[in-house]
């Protein structure tokens, strides 16, 4: 009888299996594929292998600028391909001996609830057991979605599974959806040389996100040639031999590949929910946010299946390491989500953390806005990235809610700007910091400054 029995092998529940030796706890980790999860595989590392590749080529094309002379670079889809792949493997190597290193039983088969404490897991070969835990961590994960009309053929209709696997490079590439994946895949894809048509159902691409973040991205992509339509709904697609038509609106284009990324839904069918108390909704598993247990006892649920919190590998590491510090001590240990950062890996990156000012003034604040831009600051204007903004927001006289950075490391920036939701600082508490001389950093201490009241720049 393990102390807990967790199914599902990505960031969530490899994190919770990961943290459990911190209380020795003993642990069976089940998965079906490949430990790692769809972040390790399918998502995040692989997304941000391809898109580095894409910003190797973008600066070498523009090295002239700094006085370097290259010949004119070609990209060889081919090697990019390898490189995700080794990047994916090395890291996959170093989790695999990790769990091996903090002696977690890795079960390899799908896993199914079969009575309190109980797992019932089927192998490849047909063959199946029964683990039986104190406690069970369901960490499932989520598939790619998609919208009527649009089934997944892995052939012109295809998910960021495909994608990130494609062969060779697509000539033209429609992209439904311009959240997280859908920007990035148009940023990766322009950069290495692909005609991209980018559709948003909503009036602006990465929606949610402050609107002066999201035109920055918005115009970056459409100078490099990306055809953005935002506020359209496409027609079902008319699939040709050799091409694929989609319409939206007065809008119609030819493409050789459509890839849907509407989002992700959570995959909870078929391992056995209705045999235990747990509440589901939609397909998504709720739980007590201070322990991550679901209304059935000592059941738990982390990562992209929990209800209501977002779908990030870091949100996964923080609800495995919730809820396993809960079996092991009994007492709740909730994840601040207030100051979740969320990273979008474009060209220029796009980072946020707590609430939008859109979000602050509906949920009864008053807000002040401060925002600051790229263009005065020394070390963006030498590395050629000058364009792009921070924006801060404040409850008026009170501390910092929430903060966007669209520009150069906004995906590293925003982790100082994460401190202050956290720690609920004051705007003039924040500024009081000295950054250092010459950073990007420094944009984001002119706008604290500027929150605070006062300015320099
Ligand atoms: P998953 O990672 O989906 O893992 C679930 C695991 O459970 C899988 O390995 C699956 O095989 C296994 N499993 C499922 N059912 C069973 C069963 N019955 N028995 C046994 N095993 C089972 N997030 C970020 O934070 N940053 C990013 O930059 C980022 N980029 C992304 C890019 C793309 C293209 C995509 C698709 C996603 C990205 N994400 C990113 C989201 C991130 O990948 C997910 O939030 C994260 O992987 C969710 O972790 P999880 O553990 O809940 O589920």
């Amino acid at each position: 009888m393990y102390d807990a029995v967790i199914v599902g092998g990505g960031p969530g529940g490899y994190a919770a299996a990961l943290y459990a030796h911190n209380f020795d706890l003993s642990v069976a980790l089940i998965e079906k594929d490949l430990v790692g999860g769809t972040c390790l595989h399918r998502g995040c590392i692989p997304a941000k292998s391809w898109l580095h590749s894409a910003e190797v080529l973008d600066e070498v094309k523009h090295a002239a600028d700094f006085g370097v002379i290259a010949s004119e670079p070609t990209f060889d889809w081919e090697a990019g391909l390898a490189r995700k792949n080794k990047v994916v493997g090395q890291l996959h190597k170093g989790l695999s001996g990790l769990l091996g290193a903090r002696h977690v039983d890795v079960i390899e088969g799908t896993g199914r609830l079969a009575g309190p404490g109980r797992v019932e897991v089927t192998a490849a070969d047909g063959s199946s057991r029964v683990v039986e835990g104190r406690n069970v961590i369901v960490a499932t994960g989520s598939r790619p979605a998609t919208i009527s009309g649009y089934d997944f053929d892995g052939d012109r209709i295809v998910s960021s599974d495909e994608a990130l696997d494609w062969p060779r490079r697509p000539e033209r590439a429609a992209i439904i959806g311009a959240g997280a994946i859908g920007c990035e895949f148009a940023s990766l894809l322009s950069d290495l040389g692909s005609e991209v048509y980018l559709f948003e159902l909503l009036p602006q691409v990465l929606p949610g996100m402050e609107p002066e973040a999201a035109k920055v991205l918005d115009r970056a992509l459409r100078r490099r040639g990306v055809q953005v339509a935002t506020g359209v709904e496409v027609a079902p697609p008319r699939i040709g031999k050799k091409s694929v038509e989609i319409s939206a609106g007065e809008t119609t284009v030819k493409t050789d590949v459509v890839l849907v990324a509407v989002g992700r839904a959570p995959l909870t069918e078929g391992i056995g929910l209705e045999t235990t108390r747990a509440v589901v909704e939609r397909g998504y598993l709720g739980v007590d946010p201070g322990t991550m247990m679901t209304a059935e006892p000592n059941l738990y649920a982390v990562g992209d299946v929990v209800a209501g919190t977002p779908q990030l590998a870091h949100a996964g590491f923080a609800e495995g390491i919730a809820a396993i510090t809960h079996i092991a001590t009994g007492s709740p240990a909730p994840v601040d989500y207030r100051a979740i950062p969320l990273v979008v890996y474009s060209r220029p990156e796009v980072a946020s953390v707590g609430l939008s000012a859109a979000q602050a003034t509906a949920e009864g604040y008053e807000v002040e806005e401060t925002s600051h831009g790229f263009g005065g600051v020394g070390r963006a204007i030498i590395q050629g990235e000058a364009q792009g903004t921070v924006k801060v927001v404040a409850q008026k006289d009170g501390p910092i809610l929430g903060a966007t950075i669209a520009g150069p490391l906004a995906g590293e920036m925003i982790h100082e700007l994460m401190y202050a939701v956290a720690w609920e600082a004051l705007p003039a508490e924040a500024a009081a910091f000295i950054h250092a001389h010459p950073t990007v950093a420094e944009a984001v201490g002119e706008t604290l400054l500027a929150a605070s009241g006062r300015s320099l720049h």
